[in-house]
């Protein structure tokens, strides 16, 4: 019996044994392809011998120092890169050690900069019913995803939500793409009103939202109109690029396809790329100077800030991805990979649509494609789905958020940046077989 406490109690797993490329295998010899690295982790796959010997090298020199005493090479080189190649105002670099905890402490930094600022009152955090921002309180809280929420209700600080920018599902036969992009960002000025400018924080958002809406990329001049109104109210815009940053959508950064810049960003997964666990927050320095003239301190911190290892790894990644034209790949590659998805289910009658950026691409799956309604949540399409392809050897990354009191479903797929041409065959073949299975 395994004494490790599993995600799905009732479920047995495969045990992992090693990685190469692309490929995951178990004890048994089973390959797995990471068509979704996880939860958009694996960008350079699983055994990225450039990533592995800077571990090794920095395991040797010095495994971990606490940054209440130290500051560390590595971590101070992959700052100074994630700054050099961050567009806008972005200027300080806070290491974590995931995705929660970057989001998390962007909410603290926040509500630190207004509060050392004299604006005390400023404490209501807006953010989308689609979305999801972590797991910890402050995280969950800010994320809108209903059942993960739930049980832990009472325990979540008050935020508030508003409608994504989610045109498959919010935009008018008689409305421009644009004109619905404007109509829902009116919404973020409509709640700012409502609860008073003074006393409003932060807005929270995705870029291109993951997890609870499958790969689903704003309109244009979406977010110029929210920066808008965030600059025209004090309100701080927090981007969580955790799942969408690090190159995944074919620009390093995913805001900067839409021309703006935010006050604070978080990444994680691909900064690490799975090789060390690891998240950052970049915040503006207007901010961090704010900070240091006053208490001089940011009223937080981990054990494992700044982790040198950790630090060391992400710092490769960053090379291979930035130096080495690996992220250059994302975009041709996936604009190749979503042709032959769109071949394959552009007309397929429970697929209603196909969409993403880069090798950051979903599918969402209905019951109907003219009327768009979801299947019943009993059926459990997403559960059954990721288990289907699974079987068959492909890892990908079904979901569900609330559509109209279902649960919707979609899959998403991320899969590693060295993906070569011949695997687009292998995702796209057993997702069709497996999804074949699992439908009615
Ligand atoms: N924000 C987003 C957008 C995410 O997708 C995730 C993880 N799925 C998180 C935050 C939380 O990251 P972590 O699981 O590393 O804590």
């Amino acid at each position: 019996m395994s004494h490790v406490f599993p995600r799905h109690s009732r479920k047995e797993l495969p045990v992992v044994s090693r990685g190469e490329g692309p490929f995951l295998y178990d004890t048994s010899g089973k390959a797995y392809f990471d068509g979704s690295g996880g939860a958009a982790v694996s960008c350079l796959g699983h055994s990225d011998p450039a990533v592995l010997t800077a571990i090794k090298a920095q395991v040797d020199a010095v495994a971990f120092a606490h940054t209440g005493f130290f500051t560390s090479e590595p971590a101070e080189r992959l700052a100074d890169k994630l700054i050099e190649n961050a567009p806008g105002n972005l200027d300080r670099v806070y290491l974590v050690s995931g995705g929660s905890e970057a989001t998390e402490s962007a909410l603290k930094l926040a509500r630190q900069y207004v509060f050392e600022k004299g604006e005390t009152k400023r404490r209501h955090v807006i953010a989308r019913r689609q979305s999801y921002h972590g797991n910890t309180l402050g995280a969950l809280a800010t994320g809108g995803n209903l059942w993960r929420r739930e049980p832990f209700s009472p325990l979540l600080m008050e935020t508030h939500h508003i409608s994504p920018c989610y045109a498959y599902r919010g935009q008018k036969p008689d409305e421009t793409s644009f004109d619905y992009g404007q109509r829902v960002a009116q919404e973020l000025e409509d709640k700012i009103l409502e609860l008073g400018p003074q006393d409003v924080l932060a807005f929270v958002v995705e870029p291109v939202v993951g997890a609870t809406s499958g790969a689903v990329p704003p309109v244009e001049g979406y977010f110029k109109r929210v920066r808008e109104i965030c600059d025209k109210y004090g309100v701080l815009l927090i981007l969580d690029e955790v799942m969408c940053g690090m190159g995944r959508t074919g620009s390093l950064f995913a805001y900067e396809k839409e021309g703006i810049s935010p006050d604070i960003c978080a990444v994680a997964k691909g900064l690490g790329a799975g090789y060390q666990p690891i998240g950052a927050m970049l915040c503006t320095s207007e901010i961090y100077d704010v900070i240091k003239q006053g208490s001089g301190f940011f009223q937080h911190g981990h054990t494992y800030n700044g982790h040198p290892t950790a630090a060391a790894a992400a710092l490769a990644v960053a090379k291979r991805l930035i130096d080495d034209g690996v992220a250059a790949s994302v975009a041709p590659m996936g604009a190749k990979l979503v042709d032959e998805l769109k071949t394959v289910f552009g007309h397929h009658p429970n697929i209603g649509d196909v969409r993403g950026r880069g090798l950051f691409l979903g599918l969402e799956i209905v019951k109907n494609r003219e009327t768009k309604e979801p299947f019943e949540t009993e059926l459990a399409i997403p559960a059954r789905l990721k288990s289907a392809a699974f079987e068959a050897g492909l890892i990908c990354y079904p979901m569900g958020g609330t559509i109209d009191g279902k649960l919707g479903a979609h899959v998403l797929l991320a899969p590693p940046f060295i993906m070569e041409t011949s695997h687009i065959d292998l995702i796209v073949g057993t997702l069709e077989k497996a999804l074949s299975k699992v439908l009615p």
